[in-house]
């Protein structure tokens, strides 16, 4: 089978082709384009839905041809319909149901942090793991149990990709920042003391946001340095748990911060304490990208037919807790 995957949640417009054969899936291409806000400032919905609207054609038409296949040979198209900016997830939403209804192709409405977790899954074989979601958009710990993902702890607040972009933005970056801090904080070797805030499975992080702004007008390579590690310890504390809890013996790591490497070394330690198997997501498909939507609407495809074009909505904020997983 053959599908069209469309992300257009946050800052991503992305398009991809996936082969599926059974089991198994093949990525023929992946193709997206970034909004980039200026520097010292956040996304802006309107600005990144028209950065995703000029964008949307030459995406489509470069996903294709790389793909090496037309439009006519597509089996479905799935879309990302939350959660995520309105004015952008309508984009993905128009582009995918105009396709659907002109070539009259089933159109699957997809989860976007389903989509992290299941192509997270087709490519790093995992098979029952604890998931840690962190992005832009998300901070949980998940277990799936009775056809759910059950969120074990998740950020009381803003989510670590938030806080590291909102900290890099603050001296000066531009978003998104987590890149640029991984880098800053490695020629940096001195701990400043930050607020450490875990509470139950949760974690909040605005404290430690405001308190590391304060620190880095003496040093920003201190303050990138501390603010990774304070953050990613109380992100390991909570790992660390969740594996106690229950018993799970994967970890598999997802999402845009997942492409931090002090992250994976952290805890990579505390999987090795519970003796259970590592598995970070390859970095090129950590983020947001149109694999994610591709993959997961092809699992779908196999118990459900695609969604009567009346149906195909965005909701802003789909929680992923919500989604009843029959494939
Ligand atoms: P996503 O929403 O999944 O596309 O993830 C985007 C988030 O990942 C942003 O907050 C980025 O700052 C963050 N990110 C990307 N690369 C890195 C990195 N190397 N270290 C930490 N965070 C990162
Ligand atoms: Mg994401």
């Amino acid at each position: 089978m053959l599908g069209l995957g469309i992300e257009s949640t946050a800052h991503t417009f992305s398009c991809a082709v996936l082969e599926k054969n059974g089991k198994k899936g093949k990525i023929l291409s992946d193709v997206r384009k970034i909004y980039r806000p200026p520097d010292g400032e956040g996304i802006h919905p309107r600005e990144a839905s028209r950065h995703h609207i000029e964008n949307s054609s030459t995406v489509l038409s470069d996903c294709l041809h790389e793909a090496g296949i037309k439009i006519q040979d597509l089996d479905l198209v799935s879309y990302a319909a939350g959660p995520g900016l309105g004015p952008c997830l309508r984009v993905g939403a128009v582009v995918a149901r105009s396709l659907a209804s002109y070539y009259k192709i089933p159109i699957y409405p997809v989860n976007h942090a389903i989509g992290h977790i299941e192509l997270g899954k087709l490519l790093t074989g995992a098979q029952n793991p604890l998931v840690l979601l962190v992005s832009g958009g998300h901070t949980m710990l998940l277990a799936f149990l009775n056809k759910q993902w059950r969120v074990f702890g998740e950020t009381l607040d803003i989510t670590l990709g938030q806080l590291l972009d909102q900290f890099g933005r603050s001296i000066g970056f531009a978003s998104p920042c987590g890149k640029n801090i991984e880098d800053l904080a490695a020629t940096s070797t001195n701990y400043v003391s930050l607020p450490y805030s875990v509470k139950g499975n949760d974690v909040s992080f605005s404290g430690l946001l405001s308190a590391t702004k304060s620190v880095s007008s003496k040093s920003k390579p201190d303050a990138c340095f501390s603010l990774q590690e304070t953050a990613f310890a109380m992100i390991s504390e909570a790992v660390e748990r969740a594996l106690s809890f229950t018993r799970k013996k994967e970890l598999m790591v997802v999402g845009g911060v997942a492409a931090n490497k002090r992250l994976s070394e952290m805890l990579q330690d505390v999987c090795k304490r519970h003796n259970a198997k590592f598995f970070v997501v390859p970095l090129k498909f950590a983020g947001d990208c149109g694999s994610q939507i591709c993959w997961t609407g092809l699992l779908e495809s196999q118990v459900k037919k695609g969604a009567p074009l009346e149906n195909t909505f965005v909701t802003q904020s789909w929680r992923l807790d919500t989604v009843k997983i029959d494939y």
